[in-house]
């Protein structure tokens, strides 16, 4: 198990990409931190993490609240002491055209996808800072590299995330700190699953390998920068999207 001793936090553990993130970490060992807005799902995943006999802990709070994530990270820090791993998860869809795109609709899926990134990451840097010692990966999407009709509010917060990502790697590598992204392709869980049968097909048509992928797929990749293998692998993207960009 190569996670064994290590505190890992994922946002958005609830369901998705994130449900499997977490299950992964935990069967490496790590005891893992569940966050997210609904706690009847988080307990659930809570319940699958015991059953493998693996440790969580579920906390309750809306990624785009500071007030809310630094009660978190406060508690974690009281309880575990260290924080080594942060997985910035969380993320959400208000699809729309531009032309006909409300405000609300702009600042929801900024303010989730973007600031939840800003605010987590803020939250956990000192101590990782004072341990020399930490792992970030956020999750952006394919649609923040190449774009997406009907989607320029999500597109623009995960190309957000690539930037933000660089210029946090270049901040904090001299403390032994790695932020990094993986930009996943489709991926088949609950934010694709709606998705109408017409449009999904036409979305396996640009995809090389002509299949959605699945959310382990996304957590092997999230494993793998988190582990002591890619100490040396800082500021950067991993696609992971059947070839959908190259
Ligand atoms: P998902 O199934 O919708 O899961 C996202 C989770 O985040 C949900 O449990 C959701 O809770 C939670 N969440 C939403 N807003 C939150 C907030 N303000 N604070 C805390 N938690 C919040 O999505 P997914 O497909 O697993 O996606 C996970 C990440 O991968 C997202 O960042 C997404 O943009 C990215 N991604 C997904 C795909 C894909 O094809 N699925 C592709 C590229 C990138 P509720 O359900 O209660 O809202």
């Amino acid at each position: 198990m190569i996670f064994e001793g290590r505190v890992s936090i994922v946002t958005g553990a609830s369901q998705g990409i994130g449900e499997n993130i977490a299950l992964e970490l935990s069967r490496e060992g790590a005891d893992v931190i569940l966050v997210d807005i609904q706690k009847e799902k988080l307990e659930e995943v809570a319940d699958k993490v015991a059953r493998n006999k693996g440790k969580s802990s579920v906390f309750c709070a809306d990624v785009s609240r500071l007030d809310q994530v630094k009660e978190v990270i406060e508690k974690v820090v009281q309880n575990h002491k260290r924080i080594d791993h942060l997985v910035n998860n969380a993320g959400i869809t208000r699809d729309n055209l531009l032309m006909r795109m409300t405000e609300e609709e702009w600042d929801a899926v900024l303010t989730v996808n973007l600031k939840g990134v800003f605010n987590f990451s803020k939250a956990v840097i000192r101590n990782m800072i004072s341990n020399r010692y930490g792992r970030i990966v956020n999750i952006s999407s394919v649609v923040g590299q190449m774009g997406n009709p009907g989607q320029t509010n999500y597109a623009a917060s995960k190309a957000g995330v690539l930037g933000f990502t660089r210029a946090l790697a270049r901040e904090v590598a001299p403390r032994g700190i790695t932020v990094n992204a993986i930009a996943p392709g489709y991926v088949a869980t609950p934010m694709t699953e709606n998705l109408p049968e017409q449009v999904k097909k036409i979305f396996i048509e640009l995809i090389p390998m002509k299949r959605f992928g699945s959310p382990d797929e996304i957590a092997h990749a999230v494993k793998f920068l988190l582990s002591d293998e890619a100490a040396y692998i800082t500021g950067q993207v991993i696609n992971v999207n059947g070839g959908m960009v190259m």
